[in-house]
């Protein structure tokens, strides 16, 4: 059976910045083996033991993948509906159907919007501090769902 684990963590990147960290929202629970979490931290956190602290450095290409070029589009305004406001930050969905990832505008200059379907971590280097706060067997229902239940995973 495969296992649930549990951890806290602070991300940062390579500037030391926080991206991110469960102090916010408490420990993130996952299910191993099913790629719930970034690769390159999964394969550090499992085997680790419940108290047990590590500082993870992920290269981007493990993290998040580097930043793909063809993903930055240039489209004009017109291709918006008339009212939609565009403002830089905004992410839409282009064409769910097509399997792209939503898009985010960066750049609004004159009639032309940059958009960019990268992640926005796509490309950094990314460093976790993590604590384990739990190591159990997945039940049978969390393998069938393919993620980890309760506190920090999906409730449903
Ligand atoms: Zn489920």
């Amino acid at each position: 059976m495969p296992k649930v684990i549990g951890f806290n963590y602070t991300l940062t990147n390579s500037n030391n910045e926080v991206l991110d960290t469960s102090s916010e929202h408490g420990p993130l629970l996952f299910l191993e083996g099913v790629g719930q979490i970034i690769p390159g931290l999964e394969e550090k956190v499992i085997g680790m033991a419940v108290g047990e602290k590590a500082k993870i450095d992920v290269a981007a290409a493990d993290a998040y993948g580097n930043k793909n070029d063809e993903l930055v589009i240039k489209v004009q305004k017109s291709q918006f509906p008339a009212d939609a406001q565009l403002n830089i930050g905004d992410v839409f969905q282009v064409n769910q159907d097509q399997g792209l990832p939503p898009f985010t505008i960066v750049e609004l200059q004159g009639e032309e919007v940059t958009l960019d379907g990268n992640h926005p971590l796509a490309g950094q280097d990314l460093t976790f501090d993590i604590e384990i706060t739990e190591v159990r067997e997945a039940t049978d229902e969390e393998v069938a769902h393919g993620h980890a239940h309760g506190v920090g995973g999906l409730q449903h």
